[in-house]
């Protein structure tokens, strides 16, 4: 005899291992009354007697495995236990059942049903009764609950057995189905199957807890569910005037949860069916139960309305097409397979319609729940909901995978449901995704608990004021120290007095942009303070930049001045844009005043730099930044680092790099030095007595490699790129350094919006930290929804740091800056990062990556999707694709997949990268 095709896999399941007792279906029942012992025994013998199925065991023979039905008589294997004498009663009765639960079924020797009646008193018994479910499912309980109610009230008046005979068996059906598989009916059901499951998704990606494991672990845990009247009622109504069952209703609502919770608006959830449709099979103990993978589109913003319509279609097909088992639609839609998770859907939604379990009811006994729940729990799937009618509410349970969730997240997501199904019965007209899932608590948290970062801020003072205020009071400390040449506060504040000055006689002043192409050095520092304390904005034109870009950069910013030297005028000079030599023998503004100019005019909201990034068009942006916004920063770093961290700052960063703000400002508004160098790497050269390093991770990592971070430095700064744990690790382990800062944020909102400091005790933090003094930060949906803790969604930073925007580019402002709907603040803004992050229950954030094309290098951001435009103009490429992948911190490969034209890849590459990349970057190879 064949097995069913469900045996078949479960036989298959269990020659695996590991499934201990998932696979169990257990009941208990206390009966209190007088028992008559002989009449349940002969009750239970008649039921296996009855079914075949609880007869049988299974063998392999020739390599495929049979079933085989034992004689009728062989009986019940009912163990006895008499508690009556002892004073442990209780606590042997739950070391009972707990055996029970636990003790293994044998499939080859049986039996596949037991109980155990357990005496506690005369007149108070327990009964366990457990089938594996091979032979058995849910409706097969309330058929064998059904019958021994029958058979024991006869037998214990000393009536013969009063149930009609069956008319098939078990096995009757399993043959049946093998013949049935063949057919016509089957291929038009196995073709809706492939159809509709084509394509989707192989794993529902929910946020879980814990890494999921390589393979699927069982153990689980389970919460009660309940939805009360007033909702049950509600839901009822919505499905009336939709023409929905209150499983389709909730089924939607369960999907679109968890395509909130996922991020993915196509989700595959598991229903179970009772697999009876042939009513000489209803009255049968055996596996019929079949389940229905139902496939809910998400996608679009449907209302409320138009996702019942379309569930309401998938749920009807499905049903329509539900008699070929679930093993044969795993096969024939193949979809990737993997041990750590099931088949074609993780989550389980079940709606006990199809069962009927009425209850036991045994004449002349009062028939209970057992105290003590069972001992295990086992999750088959990630989740499963398990749901059903009790009167005017609905009710059951939810099973989780312990070795994925925290039953905290999980109660969290029972709240979810709660409030969309509340939210879908009260207005199905508007859009699903719009539809609140946080509590009030929980929005308030993440919207303004975690945003409390407010603090005062001079936010009507400009940066070069701030300086200004440190020449008064430390006019002969060390602002600025280059090649062991050594700058007073007053001498570099009166070397930048003299040329502000005559920067005004040529008309720059509030908002008129004055471009920097200068090495770095004095004068470069002191052009930055003049072009600021005229009331201008600089604007760095990095030297080592190709030439085609610095064009580029000239013509978008269009500076009324640039100021430059003799060896590099020739790079600048062009279009009409007049230059200053800041090197010329005999300046101009020599015999200029020393003092501040102080500009009437010039106020916080006016503009202090201008810097270019490449947005996602691939086209640089010039980033304007004013004042206030970069005065925040400072008073952020004024408190977050202490004198003896900035004293003596190393500015290595390009001025086109905005980590170059903090690195040049931060100690110069705190009366602390800052130590210029070349780049970071040209501490490998000549080390630098400096006591904080700000620089992207993979510098720090070039640094480490050649031992040359200063042993001075204590404190180190990493941003602009993920910070690998490895790479703190090291810092710690082969330096002296007290805090290593990850630190976080896009030119848009200057510089740094959130951060965390490691101490050497506190080992790695894995994640980005918590807004900056005056910095908010939305986690949200595509709907711009606050996401719930752990859920992914874009980052949006608010707060004093956002831009003014893109110089020139308003469309591409408006679309990256917009109005700030959260924080209640009138004009508020806030900037679209393009980042992806999530928020961890201790209010930390952790970063996940960029949602489009981009990678960075040494904080450059290089366009992927620009580098596929120019691979796809060339003659010869009909097809490509760019993908990038980190080897190591600082070392990047781009990777080209070209079809058509063997030598392109690396010619558009060598092209274009040399003309995109700065000079310090050296591409390893072209191959
Ligand atoms: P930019 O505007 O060039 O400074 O680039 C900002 C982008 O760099 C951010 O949107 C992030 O994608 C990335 N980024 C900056 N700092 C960090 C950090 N600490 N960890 C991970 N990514 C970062
Ligand atoms: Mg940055």
């Amino acid at each position: 005899l064949p097995l069913s095709f469900a045996q078949t896999r479960l036989w298959f399941l269990e020659q695996m291992g590991g499934l201990g007792s998932t696979y169990h279906i257990p009941t208990s029942m206390r009966l209190r009354g007088e028992l008559d012992r002989d009449a349940l025994v002969r009750a239970l013998d008649r039921i296996v007697a009855r079914h075949e199925a609880l007869r049988t065991t299974f063998a392999q023979v020739d390599g495929a495995a049979e079933q085989q039905i034992a004689p009728a008589d062989v009986g019940f294997h009912l163990a006895e236990h008499d508690l009556r004498e002892r004073a442990d009663a209780d606590a042997e009765l739950g070391s009972i059942m707990a055996e029970e639960a636990r003790a293994p079924f044998d499939l080859e020797h049986g039996p596949l049903i037991r109980g155990r009646l357990i005496r506690l008193a005369a007149d108070d018994h327990v009964l366990l009764l457990t089938m594996h479910h091979i032979v058995s499912d849910g409706w097969s309980m309330g058929v064998l609950t059904q019958e021994l109610g029958a058979l024991y009230g006869a037998f214990r008046r000393g009536a013969p057995d009063p149930l009609p005979a069956l008319e098939v068996q078990y096995a009757d059906f399993a043959a049946w189905q093998r013949r049935w598989v063949e057919g016509e009916v089957l291929r038009e059901q196995a073709d809706y199957w492939t159809r509709t499951l084509g394509g989707a998704p192989e794993l529902l990606a929910l946020p879980t807890d814990h890494p999921r494991p390589a393979r699927t672990d069982h153990a689980g845990a389970m919460l009660r569910v309940e939805l009360d009247e007033e909702l049950t009622g509600g839901l009822k109504a919505l499905g009336r005037r939709h023409g929905t069952t209150l499983y389709m209703t909730l089924l939607a609502g369960w999907a679109a949860v968890l395509g909130r919770l996922s991020g993915q608006d196509d989700v595959v959830i598991g229903s179970p069916t009772a697999g009876r449709g042939r009513r000489e099979v209803e009255g049968l103990i055996g596996f019929f139960v079949n389940t229905l993978a139902v496939r809910v589109d998400l996608a679009d913003g449907p209302t409320v309305a138009e996702l019942l319509g379309r569930v309401k279609e998938r749920t009807l097909g499905a049903q329509h097409h539900q008699d070929i088992p679930f093993e044969q639609v795993v096969e024939r839609v193949a979809p990737a397979r993997s041990l750590s998770h099931g088949p074609l859907f993780q989550v389980m939604f079940a709606w006990q319609e199809m069962t009927r379990d009425g209850g036991l009811a045994l004449p002349g006994l009062e028939v209970g729940r057992v105290g003590a729940a069972p001992a295990d729990v086992q999750a088959k799937f990630d989740l499963s909901l398990n749901l059903r009618q009790a009167g005017d509410r609905i009710v059951g349970s939810i099973t989780y995978a312990t070795s994925l969730f925290e039953r905290e997240t999980v109660e969290r997501w029972l709240g979810y449901l709660r409030r969309m199904l509340e939210q879908m019965a009260a207005d199905e007209g508007r859009p699903v995704e719009r539809l609140a899932l946080l509590s009030a608590d929980e929005r308030s948290r993440v919207l303004d608990e975690w945003n409390g970062t407010d603090a005062p801020y001079p936010a009507d003072a400009c940066l070069h004021e701030l300086i200004e205020r440190q020449v008064e009071r430390t006019p002969e400390a060390t602002a600025l120290v280059f090649e062991g040449e050594l700058l007073t506060y007053a001498e570099l504040n009166a070397r930048a007095n003299r040329l502000a000055h005559h920067l005004r006689s040529l008309g720059v002043g509030p908002d008129v942009r004055v471009g920097i192409c200068l090495d770095r050095g004095p004068a470069m520092v002191a052009g930055v303070l003049a072009v600021l304390k005229a009331g201008g904005a600089y604007v760095p034109l990095d030297p080592g930049y190709p030439a085609e870009r610095l064009a580029y950069m000239l013509a978008d910013s269009a500076p009324a001045v640039v100021l430059t030297q003799a060896r590099l005028r020739d790079r600048v000079e062009h279009a009409g844009v007049p230059v200053l030599e800041l090197d010329a023998d005999v300046p101009a503004w020599a015999s200029m005043p020393s003092t501040n100019p102080g500009v009437e005019e010039l106020r916080s909201h006016h503009l202090a730099y201008l810097i270019y990034t490449s947005g996602s068009t691939g086209r640089p942006k010039g980033v304007a930044i004013e004042h206030r916004n970069a005065v925040n920063l400072l008073g952020w770093a004024g408190s977050a680092f202490g004198d003896g961290e900035l004293e003596r700052t190393l500015f290595s960063t390009s001025l086109n790099f905005d980590l170059s703000i903090f690195e040049l400002f931060a100690p110069l508004a705190r009366g602390a030095a800052a130590w210029l160098v070349d780049d970071a790497v040209a501490l490998l050269r000549s080390p630098a007595d400096v006591t904080l390093v700000n620089t992207v991770p993979s510098a720090m990592c070039a640094l480490l490699d050649a031992g040359a971070l200063p042993s001075s430095v204590r404190t180190v700064n990493l941003a602009g790129e993920p910070l690998p744990e490895s790479l703190v690790q090291r810092i710690f382990a082969e330096t002296g350094v007290e805090r290593v800062c990850n630190l976080y944020g896009p030119s848009e909102t200057t510089t740094y919006s959130t951060g965390v400091a490691m101490r050497r005790a506190d080992g790695f933090a894995p994640h980005i930290g918590t807004p900056l003094q005056n910095t908010r930060v939305y986690i949200v949906d595509r709907a711009g929804e606050p996401v719930p803790v752990g859920v992914a969604g874009e980052l949006h930073i608010g707060g004093a740091g956002v831009a003014r925007g893109y110089l020139g580019r308003a469309e591409f402002t408006a679309e990256r800056f917009v109005a700030d709907a959260f924080s209640g603040q009138a004009g508020a803004r806030i900037y679209r990062t393009g980042d992806l992050a999530r928020w961890r229950p201790d209010g930390t954030i952790e970063y996940l990556g960029r949602m489009d094309h981009q990678v960075k290098v040494r904080g450059f951001r290089i366009e992927l999707g620009e580098i596929e435009a120019r691979l796809r103009e060339h003659a010869a490429v009909r097809e490509c694709v760019v993908l990038a992948r980190q080897d190591a911190p600082g070392q990047t490969r781009l990777v080209a997949y070209v079809v058509g034209g063997e030598t392109a890849g690396a010619e558009v590459l060598r092209a274009h990268l040399g003309q995109t990349l700065p000079e310090h970057m050296v591409p390893a190879a072209y191959v």
